[in-house]
């Protein structure tokens, strides 16, 4: 993944406003959007792993799977046209066969095949039988499940916590980040970090199982606290009083986030730390995971 020259370290930033001064915590901002330029963020530090053992075992492609926004299809494109490996994306969706989407059009530009399934077939792919046969039907390629969350990625996002810890001298008391598949959260929990993860998916409380799946060989994981309030509707779903925040946000930090993920987290960071969640002195790193491929412009 050197082939994609990443930022890295990325910066990590203070953050301060008068609700943070007012509640004496410290805030930080990990600016892992800034990793690369199409393979944002955690989808990075996901994928690397991943893609150097497909590398090493001189595979010829790569398939995964996502949904019509997936900002991990469009990193799996990039990084695979990248690194010269064919890649194979089975999208969530008959009916998207003729949408033009900027995302699928990326990953179309980018030399990724995309096969459209029902969303009844989709929700096979994590069975062993289904994702047999989807193997053989395409020529044996090597095969990343949603998301990018696999035991390797767990190690590339432990990395970043790496970095946070170098950076700031210290283990913070807790960072932050979205939630979707949980793999981010599991990868910084594997580092021995606590989490707050926020659930950008309504019912988001399955996380949890998942979370502690992925990190059933780790001896001391950090502390999950996983918050589902803050989903606004649901996953990709999103209202005005979201996108208002966004550019506040941005007004006052000077940092673009996006609807799907970052923005929900940082309204719930927010809302902890304006209703006395934490108490004073409090180190946080919240994590921006990236996403910006997929901001709507307000
Ligand atoms: C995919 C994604 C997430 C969710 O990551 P998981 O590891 O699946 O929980 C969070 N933020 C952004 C910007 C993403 O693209």
């Amino acid at each position: 993944m050197d082939l994609l020259s990443p930022t890295i370290p990325t910066p990590l930033q203070w953050l301060s406003n008068t609700d943070i001064e007012r509640a004496a915590v410290q805030l930080f901002i990990k600016r892992d959007d800034l990793i690369h330029p199409t393979v944002s963020g955690n989808k990075w530090r996901k994928l690397k792993y991943n893609l150097l053992e497909a590398q090493a075992g001189g595979e010829k492609a790569v398939l995964t799977f996502g949904g019509a926004y997936s900002n991990h299809l469009y990193a799996t494109a990039a990084a695979g046209r990248a690194l010269g490996l064919d890649t194979i994306g089975i999208v969530r969706g008959l009916e998207l066969e003729r949408e033009q989407n900027a995302t699928l059009q990326f990953c179309r530009e980018q030399g990724m095949a995309l096969h459209f399934v029902t969303r009844e077939e989709y929700r096979q792919r994590n069975s062993e039988d289904y994702l047999k046969r989807i193997s053989e039907q395409y020529g044996n390629p090597y095969m990343i499940p949603e998301g990018g969350t696999t035991g390797l990625a767990l190690k590339g996002v432990a990395e970043m916590v790496g970095e946070v810890k170098g950076q700031l001298g210290i283990m913070p008391d807790f960072m932050a980040t979205a939630a979707g598949t949980g793999g981010t959260a599991a990868g910084i929990l594997s580092a021995g970090a606590d989490v707050l993860a926020f659930s950008a998916l309504k019912g988001g409380d399955f996380l949890s199982k998942d979370i502690h799946e992925l990190l059933h060989e780790y001896k001391r994981p950090g502390h999950l606290t996983l918050l589902t309030d803050f989903h606004f509707g649901g996953y990709a779903k999103w209202n005005d009083e979201l996108l208002k925040f966004m550019q506040d946000f941005r007004a006052e930090f000077d940092i673009q986030l996006e609807q799907v993920y970052t923005a929900k987290m940082f309204y719930g960071l927010f809302d902890l730390i304006k209703n006395g969640y934490f108490k004073a002195g409090t180190t946080i790193v919240a994590v921006h995971t990236g996403g910006l491929q997929g901001l709507i412009r307000v």
